[in-house]
């Protein structure tokens, strides 16, 4: 038999890094190992072969029962806030199986989530069940194609091993990749238990991979910080803009490259509420949807803290330099945020009154327990059915108002709703929707169900008439939706 290559192209530059950072461990290999899922288009980005990555030699790669040549398995060590506590974490049911460089030069880490025991799994098997990986798969997928930096998902397959949690799951192993897997709290490990030259190590090894060209700046760690800050500052911004509830912003869960990584208790939200958390173990609502942006600036400053020995040797100089970089996060978020919610009203100019109007509009919405996409879908496409707050007299007066400033700016109309076209997705993986997909490819084998999902969140913002029913309401009896942790 001729064994297929999959193009697998490893230089890992992470294992180069002091012991302290990583435990080498191997997959522990799976009993009957099948393909649920494969991602085609990120396959091909990646410049791997699809036959390959199908053939019995290719699923025992994703599935942890075959190393590739090249690669260099590890789990890596990291600490993190949970729920404001500092503890040390480490990937207890994932290994890092290589860096992987694409045909483009990208560099990115293919990563086994559910691959068994690891010197991290404290009392956990190591192991993930099926639901909530194909769960991640459909929402990080789902993100990609929103446009929101996200880790990305190569493939599911399932384990033929059953995994005990309340009750018996069928298991499964994700392959996730990402730009890296550094967090917040990697830092805070070096920060807690390495020498300031492991530290140092670590946030060299960070500026290669994330900000190139920061070794010539005058204090290449705060460029560091401040790089991280920017790009937290504008993810969560696009979080806040899309209705995407994460649900567990630990520090171990924000990442150094600015993607967004940890697809476990997160959902969108439907009615507009800043309180909306879905997590059933976020009982002080800590990542409740409004929360998020400080939440982000308080990881942030964890971050900054962990950087402090770098940032200069005199202590009080070094605080000053920290604080000045997270002074900026606010400014940064909002200016984000500002300029996307006009980008969802059409405006493309500023106006200084653009925030009341945007204000205007969500104190509506929160009034009128507006539906958060359907309502910018709605303004989109210029069709009020279905909702409470299009029969109000307050929300036509709005109206009015967003269209004389619309004709403020100096584009054309047809400009203006192209505009919202791209800012506004007519689809979004709706909770009812998910866990349709997921019912139909756990409990029955069926998987077509969730293919035809993932097609039409792979154009969010096509508005097309095959996507219009992934726009329809919950019933509702699905509401209030709860999601759950580590699962
Ligand atoms: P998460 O909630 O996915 O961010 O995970 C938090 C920590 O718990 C990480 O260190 C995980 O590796 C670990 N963990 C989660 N589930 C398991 C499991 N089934 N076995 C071992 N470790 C786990
Ligand atoms: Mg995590």
């Amino acid at each position: 038999m001729i064994k297929l290559d999959a193009g697998w192209t490893f230089d890992n530059r992470y294992a180069r890094l002091p012991e302290r950072f990583f435990s080498r461990v191997s997959p522990t290999p799976v009993r009957a190992p099948k393909l649920a899922v494969l991602n085609r288009s990120l396959a091909a980005e990646l410049g791997l072969n699809e036959e390959a990555l199908r053939s019995e030699a290719g699923v025992a790669v994703l599935a942890g029962n075959r190393i590739p040549d090249g690669a260099e398995p590890l789990a890596q060590a990291y600490a993190g806030h949970q729920f404001g506590y500092f503890t040390m974490l480490g990937d207890g049911r994932a290994v890092l199986i290589g860096e992987h460089v694409t045909p483009s030069g990208k560099r990115v880490d293919i990563q086994l989530k559910g691959s068994g025991r690891t010197p991290y799994s404290r009392g956990g098997d190591g192991r993930a069940a099926l639901g909530p990986m194909l769960r991640e798969y459909i929402v990080s997928e789902a993100m990609h194609a929103l446009g929101i930096p996200t880790t990305r998902s190569l493939a599911v397959v399932t384990t033929g091993e059953a995994i005990r949690r309340e009750t018996e799951l069928p298991g499964a192993v994700l392959t996730r990749v990402a730009s890296s897997h550094l967090r917040v709290g990697t830092f805070q490990y070096a920060a807690q238990w390495g020498t300031k030259e492991e530290l140092r190590a670590l946030a060299d090894y960070a500026l290669e991979r994330h900000f190139p060209g920061g070794e010539e700046t005058e204090n290449r760690y705060l460029f560091l910080l401040e790089q991280v800050i920017a790009r937290q500052a504008a993810l969560i911004a696009q979080w806040q803009l899309i209705g995407f509830v994460h649900g567990v912003m630990n520090t171990d869960n924000m990442t150094i490259s600015g993607e967004t990584i940890d697809y476990g208790p997160c959902a969108f939200m439907d009615t507009y509420d800043l309180k909306t958390v879905f997590s059933s173990i976020d009982t002080e609502g800590r990542y409740a949807y409004g929360n998020q942006p400080y939440i982000g600036g308080w990881n942030l400053a964890r971050l900054a803290e962990s950087l402090l020995p770098l940032l200069n040797e005199d202590e009080k100089k070094a605080v000053a330099l920290a604080q000045e970089a997270l002074d900026q996060y606010p400014t940064l978020y909002h200016r984000h945020w500002l300029d996307g919610m006009r980008a969802k009203l059409g405006l493309a100019e500023a106006q200084e009154g653009d925030g009341g109007l945007i204000a205007d509009l969500l104190r509506l919405m929160e009034q009128y327990r507006a539906d958060y996409t359907n309502t910018f879908r709605a303004l989109t496409l210029g069709e009020y059915t279905g909702m409470a707050l299009f029969d109000a007299s307050e929300f036509r007066e709005w109206h009015e108002r967003w269209q004389t400033r619309l004709s403020q700016d100096s584009v054309s109309r047809e400009e203006a709703y192209e505009r919202m076209r791209l800012h506004n997705p007519a689809v979004i993986p709706r909770n009812h929707r998910v866990e349709e997909a997921l019912a139909a490819a756990v409990d029955d084998g069926d998987y077509s169900v969730m293919e035809r999902f993932l097609e039409a969140l792979a154009d969010p913002y096509a508005y097309s008439l095959k996507q219009a029913e992934y726009a329809e309401l919950p019933p509702p009896s699905h509401r209030p939706y709860r999601t759950f942790c580590g699962t």
